[in-house]
């Protein structure tokens, strides 16, 4: 062996130590995408713990190409590997964040059973990259209450995308905010339209594949509520500071106006795995996943619009039930993912899905919203939409013409 090799890549003293990932919620969209970053840059990532679901073959495979340590499956029946540790039960994801070996958790669980996970990361003192938005969405104080400055780096693109842009305007010179949705697969559509909308046609969108749940999220425009409460507890604009665009386009991901009217844009091409690999490897940057890059020159139009928040109902309960804050976010989330469940399931019909987010909210009496209090307004909120769901069956009239109303 040479000398050279002795001193390595540490002789030109730019070779970065490996940041140790934790990935839960490794078998979905997110998860995945996150380990194709890892795949391209085996140097900067070395993962030491995963976990999952129910997709217990994915988890083993993909412990076995990346030699991943630790390892948690939520819904348990899985015999541990040899040489692993798996962790099961409802709290996996939590105790995995908790015990891994990892400066960085990356929260990729769908769902406001991503909550405790994020608290626990929190709480161990490690660097949250979070994905799960829904974790915000129900205990955004509590969080942001946890976390310590810089401790969280989002990786939801408009997110991704206020943080990269904030970074560089001083806070007091911060007019608004504006978060980008690409519309869904039915922009444009009337409500009338979209009374017998099934679930390929929602799972069809148009810019990102992403898992199933924020696909339907999309099209119904609950997606963007969801991120209007993520940016205001994220990084403390008001809600009258948030607002909501239609860019089907899918390149500028927000905009950031400040008071003197200039207008911050950050474009990027669609793809997940920017957002992930900055959130992972800040304040580096690494190569554009894929060689994808825009190209100016042949971009074309880009074109935005106001959303249509008559049509697409769930966009203004997100703003009503931000405004109304306690635990009104909270119900807001739980009853949008039985709901979403639901119309996946084939038992709901699309535009259900708006009108039992709303009765349950109607029923709502709000509570502070400590740890408890959040887990049992999800539960009650869960137990009241299954229960409209099991009522009004898949098939029932979703729309009262003309009047907006739907009960
Ligand atoms: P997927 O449905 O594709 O993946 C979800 C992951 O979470 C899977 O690994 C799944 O395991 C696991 N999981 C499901 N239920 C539970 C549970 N109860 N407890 C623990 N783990 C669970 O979702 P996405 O990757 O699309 O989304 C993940 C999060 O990232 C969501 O909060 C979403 O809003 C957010 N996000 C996603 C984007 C995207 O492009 N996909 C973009 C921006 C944000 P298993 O496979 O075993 O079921
Ligand atoms: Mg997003």
């Amino acid at each position: 062996m040479s000398d050279i090799d002795d001193y390595g890549d540490d002789l030109f003293g730019d070779a970065p130590e490996p940041v140790s990932v934790a990935i839960l919620g490794s078998t979905g969209s997110i998860g995945t995408q996150a380990l194709e970053v890892v795949r391209a840059h085996p140097d900067r990532f070395k993962v030491t713990a995963l976990t999952a679901h129910s997709d217990g073959d994915t988890l083993l495979a993909q412990a076995k190409e990346f030699d991943v340590p630790l390892l948690g499956l939520t819904a348990g029946g899985m015999e541990a590997p040899a040489g692993t540790t798996l962790v099961d039960g409802s709290m996996a994801s939590a105790e995995v964040a908790e015990a891994a070996e990892a400066s960085v958790v990356l929260n990729a669980v769908v769902g406001a059973a991503g909550l405790q996970a994020t608290l626990a990361t929190l709480r161990a003192g490690k660097t949250l990259a979070l994905a799960n938005k829904e974790s915000l969405v129900a205990a955004g104080e509590l969080v942001m209450a946890k976390a310590g400055p810089g401790q969280i780096r989002p990786v939801d693109s408009e997110h991704s995308a206020l943080w990269q842009l904030l970074h560089s305007i001083a806070p007091d010179q911060v007019r608004r905010a504006l978060v980008t949705g690409s519309g869904g697969p039915f922009r444009g559509r009337t409500r009338e339209d979209l009374g017998n909308v099934d679930v390929q046609q929602a799972l069809a969108h148009p810019v990102w594949a992403m898992g199933p749940k924020i696909t339907v999220d999309s099209s119904t425009l609950m997606n963007k509520g969801l991120e209007v409460i993520e940016a205001h507890f994220l990084f403390g604009f008001t809600y009258d500071e948030i607002d909501v665009v239609i860019h089907p386009q899918g390149t500028v991901h927000a905009l950031v106006e400040t008071v003197d009217g200039a207008v911050f844009v950050h474009a990027a091409p669609p793809d997940m795995r920017l957002p992930i690999q900055l959130a992972l490897a800040w304040p580096d940057r690494l190569g554009a996943p894929g060689g994808k890059r825009l190209d100016w020159a042949t971009l074309g139009t880009l074109t935005f619009e106001p959303p249509d928040t008559d049509t697409f109902r769930c966009l203004a309960l997100a703003y009503q039930a931000a405004r109304l804050g306690d635990t009104y976010p909270a119900v807001l989330n739980a009853a949008n993912e039985v709901a979403v469940g639901a119309f996946l399931d084939g038992r709901l019909a699309y535009l259900g899905i708006p009108d039992v987010v709303e009765r349950v909210l109607d029923a709502h009496e709000p509570i502070a919203p400590s740890l408890e209090g959040v887990l049992e307004v999800d539960a009650w909120a869960r137990g009241q939409a299954s229960a409209i769901i099991a009522t009004r069956g898949p098939s029932r009239p979703r729309i009262d013409p003309g009047s907006g109303a739907t009960r």
